[in-house]
């Protein structure tokens, strides 16, 4: 059969087609088999190894034993609308419509997907920050759009003001906006969201946000681009609760908007999973509501955990570009005598036992000058796990 289609096109987007053409699995399906290959310390994919608050494992519990277990409603069920909507008032002073302003997701991956599906022709620009999530380019190619990046560069991973304004033009339709930023940990400064919502107006682009790690800032203040003046009628903020409540699984996400920009999201929606996780909306609506305190508490417990790891690998000899926010931290090999870090990501698990992801993954091949050395590893892991991995990495300058 003739190997063509789309999904080649999303596969180059992802950065996985090789010179030949052919897809190559991801860096991280890579990285993982060698972690259980080698019994490795796998620091490579961000998920968390613990459950997050009982309140909202015990809610999904009661809610399939109460019967949520068929289709809940297109846009989700009013309760995890309504406590959305909550949501955006308390952290963000946001007035949001809950019938006609949320949509509910298959995780902060489908509303992504239903966006640009929904709102972008090939043809179109769509303008992100790189390195990027590596979904991003997947969805921009297979939307049929070209994809039009802005570098972060090491170590500060703050974008020049004329590569941003550059990057825009008239084919530009959509502006994708991850902050808190993965994978640098980045929380991106309110002057760089002001030049955003500039360009968007002047430009006349749609603004979709990716702040899936909202709440998992440790330093810095996570500032929704919604909120600038001028951004309300054009940004389709998205977000996610894996994260937040480490329940990646389950696959929850929303997105608010203005109503003309949600139908049209929903009519995409509609076609992709219809509706999803009757018994885990309404889990997330009690995590919606918990305190703040609970809130608080989460990012703090990341933040000692970063700090963990991140002292651990500049221990080890490693330049480290201590993040913000979010799972993950980006170590320089460099310092250590290792320039390529997708090879030494490779010999990692053997020297010492742990798994770590080289930045190139989210890089397009032909921008990969200036994050050679660079690996991004996980700390949303358990504390005893993360001392292990520390001690493992300071054995790594001996091995050289
Ligand atoms: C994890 C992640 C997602 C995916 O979120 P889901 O809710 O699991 O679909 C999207 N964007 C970024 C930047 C992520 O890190």
């Amino acid at each position: 059969m003739r190997q063509t289609g789309p999904w080649l096109r999303a596969a180059e987007g992802a950065m996985l087609l090789g010179p030949d053409g052919v897809p190559a699995p991801t860096v991280f399906a890579e990285m993982s088999a060698l972690a259980a290959a080698t019994g490795a310390i796998n620091l490579g994919q961000g998920f968390p190894d613990e459950d997050g608050p009982a309140e909202v494992l015990e809610a999904a519990v009661q809610a399939i034993r109460g019967g949520a277990n068929q289709y809940p409603p297109g846009r989700g069920t009013p309760d995890l609308r309504a406590a959305v909507a909550e949501h955006q008032a308390r952290w963000y002073g946001l007035d949001v419509d809950p019938d006609r302003e949320v949509l509910v997701t298959a995780g902060a991956t489908e509303a992504l997907a239903a966006t640009l599906l929904a709102l972008v022709e090939p043809g179109d620009e769509v303008v992100t920050f790189e390195p990027f999530y590596d979904a991003y380019g997947a969805l921009i190619r297979l939307a049929g759009a070209t994809h039009v990046t802005v570098p972060l560069r090491a170590p500060d991973f703050l974008p020049d003001e004329a590569d941003l304004r550059a990057a825009f033009s008239d084919r530009t339709r959509v502006v994708l906006v991850n902050t808190p930023h993965n994978p640098t940990g980045r929380v991106l400064p309110v002057e760089v969201l002001r030049t955003v919502v500039e360009l968007a107006e002047q430009f006349d682009a749609v603004i979709v946000t990716d702040e899936v790690y909202e709440h998992l800032a440790f330093a810095g203040t996570h500032v929704p681009p919604v909120t600038l003046p001028g951004a309300r009628e054009r940004t389709v903020s998205i977000s996610s609760a894996g994260k937040t409540f480490n329940t990646t699984g389950w696959k929850i996400g929303w997105l608010t908007a203005p109503p003309a920009l949600v139908e049209a999201i929903t009519t995409v929606k509609q076609y992709l999973t219809f509706v999803n996780g009757a018994p885990f909306q309404p889990a997330i609506a009690t995590g919606l509501r918990l305190p703040d305190a609970v809130f608080a508490g989460i990012a703090a417990d990341l933040g000692s955990k970063q700090a963990i790891l991140a002292d651990g690998l500049a221990a080890a000899g490693f330049d480290v570009l201590r993040p913000d926010a979010g799972y993950f931290v980006i170590a320089d090999a460099a310092p250590l005598g290792h320039d390529d870090a997708r090879a030494l990501c490779l010999e990692l698990p053997r020297l010492v036992g742990v798994v770590g992801v080289p930045v190139s993954a989210f890089v397009r091949p032909d921008h990969v000058d200036g994050y050679r050395s660079l690996i991004r590893f996980a700390f949303c892991k358990r504390r005893s796990v993360l001392e292990e991995a520390v001690a493992r990495l300071a054995g790594l300058a001996a091995t050289a």
